[in-house]
């Protein structure tokens, strides 16, 4: 008889506003999954999406971000300077962002945690999108090259930090 690998432990956390939700534990990030909105039948067998990758494993990149472009006529050599200055941040961040996912969540395979479930390569061919979560472009995140369930329902990941958070029992 063989044991599961699930080497992470799902704890209860509870945040500021005291809400409660679970979570493992990765190098100091939390990842939960939260069930994908099922009242739509598309999202039934539609790709992960990962929110919070960019605030939370490249905040020391965010951190730089340098002044927002004018991009309209007019714009001036200093503008077009600034214009190369962030869009060469942006990206930089972006691809930087989805390395450090894409190793966090090899990790997160690998060491398995009980219930959650994930495709083969799920960690590969990671893609920043403005529209991941909605197509207007509130939701900015990473779609996945596969799915990750919670044991039950198709499910998205969120990342955070442990500020202003308790574990409860
Ligand atoms: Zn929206």
């Amino acid at each position: 008889m063989t044991t599961a690998t699930t080497g992470l432990k799902l704890k209860t956390y509870r945040n500021e506003h005291g809400h409660e939700f679970q979570a493992v534990e990765i190098d100091g990030v939390l990842v939960s999954l939260s069930k994908k909105d099922m009242s739509n039948s598309r999202n039934f067998l539609a790709k992960a999406r990962v929110y919070g990758a960019v605030d939370v494993l490249a905040a020391d990149l965010s951190a730089l971000e340098p002044a927002y472009p004018y991009r309209g006529s007019g714009a001036t050599d200093a503008d077009r300077l600034t214009e190369k200055l962030w869009d060469t941040w942006a990206s930089f961040t972006k691809r930087t962002a989805e390395q450090r996912l894409s190793a966090l969540l090899a990790k997160l395979v690998e060491a398995g945690v009980e219930e959650w479930k994930f495709s083969d390569n799920v960690f590969k061919n990671i893609k920043f999108s403005y529209k991941a979560g909605c197509s207007c472009g509130c939701s900015p995140g990473f779609i996945l090259d596969g799915r990750v369930t919670d044991g039950i329902w198709n499910s998205d990941i969120h990342l955070s930090t442990l500020d202003g958070l308790k574990e409860v029992k």
